[in-house]
């Protein structure tokens, strides 16, 4: 018997149990496998006193318009805001458990520039000493949690996958069973029970019909960890007992990172060797149109100008995969430094050509010579014009593929997430379908229906590990003190 009961520990399950736990509250947490997960870069946060310090501030009303457009206009507004408003406080009482070790944050200037399909500062990664002991190998949001949760009382039980929920003759959902080693095993929970099992991306069968978007290529390459644990449990016992979901399709964070991770705004070409795209776009963008291409790959070509080319560009363009992951108020000239490291790596790992001419870059690449040759003319007779009349790219990235050395760098899309989940309302508690509230039944983390719809909005780079953070902390505490 508890008072609140999580299922999964990833960071919105950790973040709820430390929140919970913090305040005195009964917290059982079970978990499928044998130890909490995370993974990733860092979180997105809307304020928090690095960014203070650094004078960095996330426009607001950009972020939010962006975000329910980049969402075709489909997300729950009113959750949007409830993150905006309350990323800061949750975000700092993260940055507390951080510097709690000696850490600190560093908020990263990789955002786009672009008016159309801007980005804002706020992507935090920490830094914690190796001396603290942490076992995380990315973003330790979930360890931290994991750990003062433990501190204070919270109980963790791995290897018990959540199978079922309860449900008492009110209607309200009192608990669950998990399956163990040693048979069934079941969970009351007094005040409530938190489904915070993560997305849907384990599941084939699942990704084909919510998300089909990602099966062909994306699932295959999925770069979520734990591999194939997340499998919709948490969405399946929800819809068994009467949850609703959110509206088909369910959006995928598919970033282009399968392969190399730079590739600027240059010129894309397919495994046919010709153009396909506008590159200039967001990351989300070059993910879906090159997912649609033979193989769910491209090539990003330039030539021995690109340190120039893309100096020149990023005060126009930048975000990820275009931009390194350099600290707010660093030099452009930064990002081509590190790329410069970066490409003869991607060439040894046999994801990337360097050629002298054309001709020997489409041997390399294994398309047909006069193809590319063809398309690399007719973008240079473009650049020179200074209009993209194929795609009508901004002039700024029309930057000609002329001298040699040239470059063929791999770029494909990989599923990190699919955020698609059970409808809640703003108290984050599940919604049947009529839309009434499922008493006991609370959703977090990529299992939370509605705060994203159609497209992953990358805007507020980082803002899935800030709402899991955010919202999970809102919760706890809410829980803790019902
Ligand atoms: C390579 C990579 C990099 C990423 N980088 C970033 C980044 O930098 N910033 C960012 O914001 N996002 C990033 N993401 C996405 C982000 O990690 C996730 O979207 C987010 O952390 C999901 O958190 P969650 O708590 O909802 O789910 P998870 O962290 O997946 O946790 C779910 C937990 O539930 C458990 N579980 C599943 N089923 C059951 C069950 N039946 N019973 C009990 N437990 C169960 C799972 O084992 C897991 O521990 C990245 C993703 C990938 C793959």
């Amino acid at each position: 018997d508890t008072d609140i009961l999580v299922i999964g520990a990833g960071l919105a399950g950790c973040a709820c149990a430390a929140a919970a736990a913090e305040k005195g509250g009964k917290v059982t947490v079970v978990e499928k496998t044998s130890s909490f997960n995370g993974r990733g870069g860092g979180f997105g946060a809307i304020n928090s006193r690095y960014m203070e310090e650094l004078g960095v501030k996330v426009d607001k009303v950009n972020a939010k318009q962006h975000w329910i457009a980049q969402c075709a206009s489909r997300a729950n507004e009113d959750l949007i805001v409830k993150f905006f408003n309350n990323s800061e406080e949750a975000s700092n009482w993260l940055l507390d458990k951080c510097e709690a070790l000696g850490g600190s944050a560093m908020v990263g200037a990789f955002y786009s520039h672009d008016d159309v399909y801007a980005e804002q500062p706020g992507y935090h990664m920490l830094m914690i000493p190796e001396e603290a002991g942490l076992t995380s190998t990315g973003f330790a949001g979930a360890e931290l949690c994991y750990l003062d949760a433990v501190r204070d009382g919270a109980e963790f039980v791995f290897d018990s996958p959540a199978v079922q929920l309860l449900k008492d003759d009110a209607g309200k959902v009192t608990g669950c069973i998990c399956e163990t080693g040693e048979g069934y095993v079941q969970y009351n929970a007094a005040k409530g029970v938190v489904l915070a099992t993560g997305d849907i991306g384990g599941s084939l069968e699942m990704c084909e019909a919510y998300a089909p978007i990602c099966a062909e290529y994306g699932q295959p390459r999925s770069q979520y960890t734990p591999a194939g644990a997340n499998t919709g449990d948490g969405h399946k016992m929800g819809m068994w007992i009467g949850a609703q979901l959110q509206d088909l399709p369910f959006p995928t964070m598919m970033h282009p990172q399968a392969f190399c991770w730079f590739h600027g705004p240059f010129l894309f070409v397919n495994d046919n060797g010709e153009r396909f795209m506008c590159e200039d776009t967001w990351v989300q963008g070059k993910s879906l149109a090159i997912n649609k291409q033979p193989g769910g790959e491209a090539w990003s070509i330039f030539d021995a100008n690109w340190p120039t080319d893309l100096v020149n560009g990023l005060p126009y363009g930048g975000g990820m995969f275009w931009d390194s992951f350099r600290p707010y108020g660093s030099d452009l000239e930064l990002a081509p430094e590190y790329f410069k490291t970066q490409i003869p790596e991607y060439v040894k790992q046999g994801i990337a050509y360097e050629a002298d001419t054309i001709e020997d870059l489409a041997a390399q690449i294994g398309c047909d010579a006069s193809v590319l040759s063809a398309t690399v003319e007719r973008y240079n007779g473009m650049c020179e014009a200074g209009e993209d009349t194929d795609y009508y790219k901004k002039p700024v990235f029309l930057t000609p593929v002329k001298e040699g050395p040239f470059y063929a760098l791999k770029v494909g899309p990989a599923l990190l997430a699919v955020c698609g989940g059970l409808k809640c309302n703003n108290d984050f508690q599940c919604l049947d379908e009529n839309g009434e509230v499922i008493e006991g039944l609370y959703v977090l983390g990529n299992i939370m229906g509605d705060i994203t719809a159609v497209d992953y909005p990358i805007n507020v780079a980082g803002n899935s590990h800030g709402r899991c953070i955010t919202f999970g902390y809102m919760l706890g505490h809410d829980l803790a003190e019902a």
